[in-house]
């Protein structure tokens, strides 16, 4: 049984200490790298697709492509999660794909951009617990405000989780684990000036919230590969900079028990396309540009399980299935 919940993966994180990568996909290569890296590494892993991923693969394929990773994986567990849902109907759509976790960003408006109030966070949030709970599958909830924009989510400034908010947002909701905003921001522009992460307001939502803590907005934007991008032709422009795997580390060790991770990943993916093309004008073969991009990608995210001490985790527990989880709610 590979097909896990994200509460069961969450909890075995936070009790253990580490984090456990969750890893934007839209294509077979990008899901092929998760479940390779995971397998090298033996980690438990969630494999996450925003709303624009599965329109942009009609649904469908991607939930098939995701199915097969793991029907091949059965040996670890995998968990599948909605990214940003922003609303009931989409988060039963996903339901339906055969997820078995989902997010509902209620910090926003349905428009994904647009800060919303505590009263529509709390209402909106509430009806997809009821939903998910009863067929077992997990709920991520937001509160405060990541800043920056991804996939066409993301609010223009950053508003820091209040740690009393937090634990009455979980109190008044049921969600199983906590987005939260300490700094951190959305894509591969996240800041103007220094990087400045408000651990202390980690440290005390993590003095008195007990479910796993989320980290959105924490992509290293390796400088090699935004260089790589440039020297084959790209433009991204020095104000490119990340999270530096250091402060990731701490946050892990404060509390923080999932991460996610997509501008690092399509980092890797377009600097070896671009190296490949340029180096090697006369290749018109997808495979020959898109099998190295996956296993570049394969190597970021093993790096990525080693970083967040996800490796050797696989073999810890057994799975539970969705028709155990919705029995423990
Ligand atoms: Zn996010």
């Amino acid at each position: 049984m590979a097909l896990t919940s994200g509460k069961q993966i969450l909890e075995e994180a936070k009790k253990q200490g580490y984090a456990v990568g969750a890893y934007n996909v839209n294509n077979m290569e990008q899901i092929q790298a998760v479940v390779s890296a995971a397998r090298a590494t033996q980690s438990p892993v969630i494999i996450q697709t925003s709303i624009g991923a599965l329109k942009y693969s009609d649904c469908t394929y991607l939930e098939y492509l995701i199915k097969a990773a793991i029907a091949k994986n059965q040996d670890i567990p995998i968990a599948v999660h909605l990214d940003h849902g922003n609303s009931l109907d989409f988060v039963v759509r996903a339901i339906e794909l055969g997820f078995s976790s989902v997010m509902i960003d209620g910090s926003l408006m349905e428009d994904g951009k647009t800060a919303s109030t505590y009263e529509y966070n709390v209402r909106i949030t509430r009806s997809v617990v009821e939903y998910a709970h009863a067929r077992g599958v997990s709920v991520e909830g937001e509160i405060g405000t990541i800043g920056g924009s991804e996939d066409s989510v993301g609010s223009e400034k950053i508003s820091l989780t209040d740690p009393e908010e937090a634990k009455k947002f979980i109190d008044d909701t049921g969600v199983d684990f906590l987005a939260i905003a300490i700094g951190t921001s959305h894509g591969a522009y996240k800041f103007k000036g220094s990087i400045n992460l408000a651990f202390d307001v980690l440290e005390n939502i993590k003095n008195i919230i007990d479910i796993p803590i989320v980290l959105h907005g924490a992509s290293s934007v390796p400088v090699e590969l935004v260089s790589e991008i440039n020297k084959h032709g790209g433009k991204m422009s020095s104000g490119a900079t990340g999270i530096p795997t250091s402060s990731i580390q701490k946050a892990i060790k404060l509390g923080v028990s999932k991460i996610n991770v997509d501008t690092d990943s399509r980092l890797a993916i377009t600097a070896t396309v671009r190296r490949i093309l340029m180096e090697h004008p006369d290749k018109f073969d997808p495979r020959d540009y898109l099998g190295p991009a996956r296993t570049a990608l394969t190597n970021l995210i093993i790096t990525k399980m080693q970083d967040f001490k996800t490796a050797g985790h696989a073999k810890d527990y057994v799975s539970k299935s969705l028709d155990d989880m919705k029995k423990l709610y």
